[in-house]
C-alpha cells in the first residue's frame, strides 16, 4: 500500500467516525424526546422488552464483519448511554453536592454559626444523667464561650441491659440547662414518632450512627425546621453517608452537619477507626458543614486532642466531645469522657491551633 492510498483510507475513516458522531446524536434527540413523554406518563424508562426488540432487529440485520455478539455490545453500550441521558436531574447530581449548589450551606443555631469557616465545638455528656450533672458541664461549656451543648436523652446501646437514656424526662433537662445558661442543645432522636415532640426541648436534631440508614427516621427529620447532625454509620461508605443526607434534605431540610465519627475497621487499637480524610472528601462533594466526633472515633481520651488537632488542621467545621464531672461513674461511655478540668486543657491547647489556623485560612 502506498503512502498516499494510506492517506485517502485514513479520510475516509476520519469520514466515517464523523457520520457516526452525528448519528448517535441524532439517536440520542430522539431518545430524549421519549424520555420527555415518558416522564409525563411516569412510566419506567428502562423498557428491556423494546431493548430486546431492537437488537434483534439490528442482528437480523448484520452482515459482518462484525460478529452478531461483538455488534450486540456495541449497541447496548449506546443503550446504556441513551438511558443516561433520561435519567432525572437527581441521579445526575444530588441536592446535597456541590455539583447542584456550589456554594456552602451555613447553619445559625442560636449564637453559633456552622459551616462559615469558624470551628464550632459541641461538648457535653455522652448521657444525660440528672439535672446537675448536665448544669455542671454546661456552666464549664459555657465559660470557653462554646455555644452548642450535647447530651444523649435516648441512647442507642449495643447491650438492651445497658442504660437507655432518660427519655423524655432528659430532654426537659436538657432545655431547662439550655434555657438557664443560654446554650443550643442538640440531642439523639432515635424513633420518628419522636421528632414532633422533640422540636419543643433541642436546637439540633441528632440522627446516631446506628440509625444513619434508618430511613424512616431521616424522612421525618426531612420533614421539620430544625437542623440535623447526621452522623456516619459505623461500617458506612461514604456515598452511602452522603445518600443518608440526601433523604432529610430531598424532604425539604436542608440544614444539616454531617458528623465523621469513625469507622469499624480490623484496628482494635482505638475504638473505632477515624476516617480523616472523608472531612475534605465530605466538603469537596457537599456543600455541607462537616465536624469530626473525636470521642466515639478514638474511644480513647489520651487521643482526643491530637484527633481534634488533625480535625481543625483538615478543615473540619466543628468538633463534638463528651464531657462528664465525673466521667468515672458515667451511666454510658465512662472510658472516654473528659472531666471538666481535662476539658479545659484540651480547650486551651485546641484554641491556640485554631488561632494559628484561621487567621491562615482567612488570608488564603
Ligand atoms: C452519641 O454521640 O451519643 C453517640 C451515640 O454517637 P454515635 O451515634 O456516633 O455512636
Ligand atoms: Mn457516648
Amino acid at each position: 500500500m502506498t503512502k498516499v492510498e494510506m492517506e485517502l483510507l485514513r479520510e475516509e475513516m476520519d469520514d466515517v467516525n464523523l457520520r457516526l458522531l452525528d448519528l448517535i446524536n441524532e439517536r440520542a434527540k430522539i431518545v430524549q424526546k421519549i424520555g420527555e413523554i415518558k416522564s409525563k406518563q411516569s412510566v419506567n424508562r428502562f423498557d428491556p422488552v423494546r431493548e430486546r426488540d431492537m437488537i434483534d432487529k439490528i442482528i437480523a440485520n448484520n452482515s459482518g464483519p462484525f460478529e452478531n455478539s461483538t455488534i450486540e455490545h456495541i449497541f447496548k453500550e449506546i443503550f446504556k448511554a441513551s438511558l443516561e441521558l433520561q435519567e432525572d436531574d437527581h441521579r445526575k447530581a444530588l441536592l446535597v453536592s456541590r455539583k447542584k449548589k456550589p456554594e456552602d450551606t451555613v447553619i445559625k443555631i442560636k449564637d453559633a454559626v456552622v459551616g462559615d469557616g469558624n470551628v464550632e465545638y459541641v461538648m457535653g455528656p455522652c448521657s444525660v444523667e440528672s439535672y446537675e450533672q448536665v448544669a455542671q458541664v454546661a456552666q464549664a461549656v459555657k465559660t470557653r464561650g462554646i455555644k452548642l451543648l450535647r447530651g444523649g436523652a435516648f441512647k442507642p446501646r449495643t447491650s438492651p441491659y445497658d442504660f437507655q437514656g432518660l427519655g423524655l424526662e432528659g430532654l426537659e433537662i436538657l432545655k431547662r440547662v439550655a434555657d438557664e445558661y443560654d446554650l443550643a442543645v442538640i440531642s439523639e432522636i432515635v424513633n420518628p414518632a419522636d421528632i414532633e415532640k422533640a422540636l419543643d426541648y433541642i436546637d439540633v436534631i441528632q440522627i446516631g450512627a446506628r440509625n444513619m440508614q434508618n430511613f424512616e427516621l431521616l424522612k421525618a427529620a426531612g420533614e421539620v425546621d430544625k437542623p440535623v447532625l447526621l452522623k456516619r454509620g459505623l461500617s458506612a461508605t461514604i456515598s452511602e453517608f452522603i445518600n443518608a443526607a440526601e433523604y432529610i434534605v430531598s424532604r425539604g431540610n436542608g440544614n444539616i452537619i454531617l458528623c465523621e465519627r469513625g469507622i469499624r475497621t480490623y484496628e482494635k487499637a482505638t475504638r473505632n477507626t477515624l476516617d480523616i480524610s472523608a472531612v475534605p472528601i465530605l466538603k469537596q462533594e457537599t456543600h455541607l458543614p462537616v465536624m469530626v466526633d473525636v470521642t466515639h472515633s478514638t474511644g480513647r481520651r489520651d487521643l482526643l486532642l491530637p484527633a481534634a488537632k488533625a480535625a481543625l488542621a483538615i478543615g473540619a467545621d466543628g468538633i463534638m466531645a463528651e464531657v462528664h464531672p465525673d466521667p468515672a461513674v458515667a451511666l454510658s461511655d465512662s472510658a472516654q469522657q473528659m472531666d471538666i478540668p481535662m476539658f479545659h486543657e484540651f480547650m486551651d491547647e485546641i484554641k491556640q491551633l485554631e488561632n494559628r489556623i484561621l487567621p491562615a485560612k482567612e488570608l488564603g
